[in-house]
């Protein structure tokens, strides 16, 4: 008798548990989710980043570049100061501006085209990176495209398991249902109904007391473990 009534038992436990696990499966959804979502986001933050490094090169360039034009610039009125000058003195002293000019334009212009290779180089680096960049956001999207439809067949799997739970439940004794209820207060984890191994529960793995084992080996009852709460059963 005890055995008929513990294999329906037996067969609740695995419904129940199969639900359970559901039940963290669709709950450990939202945090990768969000793992995802946040890689997504490192990856733009990259692609920012690479763009305003670029960025900050061509304002270099276009600094240098006006630099060199005032330098033009002085270097003409220089020139302009020579023609109006009556003194050999003051035209040497001009001559002099005109030099050092020329060589702070010739070294800017040196300046810019270290400049512009550099622009070249993080152009053409960026541009890699921008298909790596993309191909991985491609994975991460896919991730969550994937995440949503596990969403929608675990929480179909929940309502199927809930139901499957509900039969099996209908087909066990209500008394048995209630102290079976009653350990999964008891016990945060299942299993809640565990075959006793050498005298110790399956559950806890503490020595039943006598009583409980010979209980248990009878069979005329159903019994629970005096240290857990788990019924416990003989395996013959
Ligand atoms: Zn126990």
């Amino acid at each position: 008798m005890v055995s008929d009534k513990l294999a329906k038992l037996l067969i609740l436990q695995d419904r129940d548990a199969r639900h359970g696990q559901l039940l963290r499966q669709r709950d450990s959804i939202p945090a990768e989710r969000e793992k995802a979502r946040a890689s997504i986001a490192t990856e733009e933050a990259r692609r920012k980043e690479n763009s305003a490094a670029l960025k900050r090169l061509e304002v270099q360039r276009e600094e240098l570049e006006g630099r060199v034009e005032d330098l033009e610039e002085a270097v003409r009125k220089y020139q302009t100061q020579q023609l109006q000058v009556k003194k050999n003195d003051e035209y040497a002293a001009l001559e002099h501006e005109i030099a050092t000019a020329r060589a702070k334009i010739s070294e800017t212009e040196d300046d810019e085209l270290t400049v512009l290779e550099a622009i070249d180089q993080k152009a053409a680096a960026n541009k890699r990176e921008e298909e790596e960049i993309n191909e991985r956001i491609r994975v991460f999207e896919g991730e969550l495209k994937r995440l949503d439809e596990a969403e929608r067949e675990v929480e179909a799997a929940i309502v199927a398991g809930r139901d499957a739970v509900t039969e099996a439940e209908a087909e066990v004794d209500p008394a048995l249902v209630e102290s079976y209820r009653f350990v999964k207060t008891q016990v945060k984890r299942p299993p809640y109904v565990v075959p006793l191994k050498e005298s110790r529960c399956g559950g806890c793995h503490l020595k039943v007391s006598g009583e409980i084992e010979s209980g248990a080996r009878k069979g005329h009852e159903i019994v629970r473990c005096d240290n857990c709460a788990r019924i416990v059963y003989f395996e013959r």
